[in-house]
Formats: C-alpha cells, structure tokens, sequence
C-alpha cells in the first residue's frame, strides 16, 4: 500500500496576484475575463465563492453574482515562476514529484515515514514552510493512490489537509458528490444524475456492468474510482529527453591521457545532473571530432545507471576504439540517453530494496541541504 500525497494551491491565481499586489488581500478577485462578459473566469478568490462564482465560469456570470469583484487581467508568466518555485522547494523533499497541472503537484510519500515522521504531521509541515516561504496557501491530501488523494485535497480547501486512511477509501468517498470525481465535468454529470446517481457510494454500489453498458471503459474506471481504487505510480514527466555535456579546445589535443581526463570531467558533470533530475540512463553515447571536423559518435546500452564509474568506464572504452587516427582532436562530449525515472523503474523492476533505495534518496537529498551530520540511517 503506498501513501500518495496530493498538493493543490489554493486560489492560485489570485493568490500569486496578491503576492504582487498585497492591496488585493481579503478582497473579492477575479482573474480572468472582464465584467463586460468577455472571457472566463480562470480564477476566483474565496470571498467570491459564496456567492456561487466558480473558477472557469464565464466572467458575465461571475459578475452577475458578485459585481462588486475585482477582475485582474492575469500575470502569466510569474504564475509560471511560481509554479517553479513550488517545484524546487518540493523536489528538495521528495524523490519523486509529478506535476499535475500549473499549480497541482502528486508526491509519493511511501517509505518516507523513517525519516520524515508521520504523513499527517508531515503535511502540515510542509503546507506551513510553503506558506511561510511564498505566502501561498495549499491543501493537501493523503490517500493510497493518486485519483483518491486529489479528491481528498478538495475536501477541506482552503489551507486543509485530509487523510484518508488506508482501508477507509470507500467509507471517505460514499457521501461526496458524484463530481467530486475527476473526469465527471459538464457533460457526464446530466447523465450519470439522470440515471439516479447522485453520490459517490451511488455509484460504487451500482453493478460495474452496467456502467460500462452506459459508458464504455470510462464506466469501469469509474466504477474502480468510487471503490476508492486507482493508480498509485507518481512518475516524474520527462521534460528532458537526454543529457549533453562536450568540451571544444582551444587548441587540437593528440595526448590521450589529457583527453580522457576531460573526459572523466564531463561524465561527472553529466552524472551529477543526472542525479539531480532524478534519472538514470541506459544509453551511454560518446562524441568524438577530429581537427579535420570529421565527426564520430559511438554508443553502447548499459543497465539503467546514474553512477559515475559505470558511465566513465563505458565512455572511455568506446573513446579508446573510436580513436584510430593520428590527427589532433577537436572536440569530445558525453551525451546520456535513454532516460528513466526512479519511479518508472520501480514498475519495470520491482524489487525488495525499492523502499530503502527510497529512503537512501531522502536521506541524500536532506544532507545535500543540511550537511552529512544532519540525518543517520539505523541499522534496519
Ligand atoms: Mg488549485
């Protein structure tokens, strides 16, 4: 059973605007759209909300129901950067995190719990230091997969944090409205309320066949979600498709040695990079350009990797046979592809070690903050 925490910002929006413009603070705030009717709603403050405006409303209605709110245009890109920002903050915690959307981030807390406490204490304490560091709110939530989890971050909003208890998924779900299931919008709602389903226990209680006889596979998905089952694999997007380190030098090198140390440097460098990013590489690439420009490259498949050694080891053999010619070099590179992440391979080779390789990955990230002395691992 894994624990899976779901990090939703609150407002996000309006709150990154308050963060530019702190007169906004307590007032009601659109962003998006104008009063005039144009546009939607893509955000709206909780003074807003009791008067019924929902994000991505059109403005028209929103104004209609709260005149008196400040329609606010929108700041794109700091939205972008604090979204960033939030990234950074949770990679320093989590060994995987996936973003969700702009302001949505899945964190796989399993095996955590050694070194970071319990995931509940562990919530807050990570919901205040965002609000202390950015001044932006968030809530949380804590389930065993990841569908469940989101549910449960909307549950108690602003600046709430909902656990739900292995074993309970389905005693949290059954009184919630049937919408409160991503993937039940606009569209879906009308049937499914038409056909007497009304909440989440509604569903769950319907037979599974009859479900997919409305709606195809979308119904067994359905069906699974409100039993409070669903995906628990946290993967991290690959944003990066590979990873480059070369050097061109001043002048040409003949002397090998000399090369192979830079060599030893990039693939140091690479590595470290690879580290960072969570990755390890299977495909290990060297590039080679003579004085002449005659350019080559040479690759080999490893098993996945992000250790130094391994990568040096295989560059350096496949520079050895690569370089044949008695002509000066121009330019050597390292370039590492085939990129997994840790929570991929976890799929593809599940092991008994994954949680301690886990807790190793913590643990390193806390001493990278806080220095070697800053944490120890027990025996077992
Ligand atoms: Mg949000």
């Amino acid at each position: 059973m894994k624990t899976i925490f779901h990090l939703d910002m609150d407002a996000f929006f309006v709150s990154v605007e308050r963060i530019l413009d702190p007169s906004l603070m307590g007032k009601p705030v659109i962003v998006g759209g104008d009063p005039n009717g144009r546009g939607i709603a893509a955000a709206c403050s909780y003074e807003t909300r009791k008067y019924g405006v929902q994000s991505g409303m059109p403005a028209r209605t929103a104004y209609r129901l709260c005149p008196n709110a400040l329609f606010i245009h929108g700041h794109g890109k700091e939205y972008g950067r604090y979204s960033k920002l939030v990234k950074k903050f949770l990679d320093g915690y989590f060994s995987v995190v996936q973003q969700a959307s702009i302001d949505e981030f899945s964190l796989d807390f399993t095996g955590c719990e050694t070194i970071y406490g319990d995931a509940l204490s562990f919530a807050k304490r990570i919901q205040s230091e965002i609000f202390n560091l950015f001044k932006l709110p968030c809530s949380i939530g804590i389930a065993s997969n990841k569908t469940l989890a989101k549910i449960a971050s909307d549950f108690n909003k602003p600046m709430g944090v909902t656990y739900v208890p292995a074993g309970k998924e389905k005693e949290f779900l059954a009184p919630l409205p049937i919408e409160k299931i991503p993937g039940i919008g606009k569209k879906l709602l009308p049937l499914l309320r038409t056909r007497g389903f009304r909440i989440v226990s509604d569903i769950a209680d319907t037979s599974p066949d009859y479900l997919a006889a409305i709606l195809g596979k979308f119904g067994l998905d359905l069906w699974e979600k409100a039993n409070g089952r669903g995906n628990d694999l946290v993967v991290v997007e690959h944003e990066r498709k590979s990873i480059s380190k070369e050097t061109t030098f001043d002048t040409d090198l003949v002397d090998k040695a000399k090369i192979e140390s830079i060599l030893f440097d990039l693939t140091a460098k690479a590595c470290q990079l690879l580290r960072d990013e969570n990755f390890q590489s299977s495909t290990i690439s060297i590039k080679l350009r003579y004085s002449d420009f005659v350019t080559i490259t040479r690759a080999k498949t490893v098993k996945n990797t992000d250790d130094d050694k391994v990568v040096y080891d295989t560059a350096v053999d496949l520079f050895r046979k690569a370089y044949t010619r008695r002509v000066g070099v121009r330019l050597i590179g390292i370039h590492l592809s085939k990129l997994s992440s840790f929570g991929e391979q976890e799929v593809l080779f599940a092991d008994e070690n994954v949680i301690r390789k886990r807790m190793l990955r913590a643990v390193m990230k806390i001493r990278g903050k806080y220095g070697y002395n800053s944490i120890h691992i027990g025996k077992n």
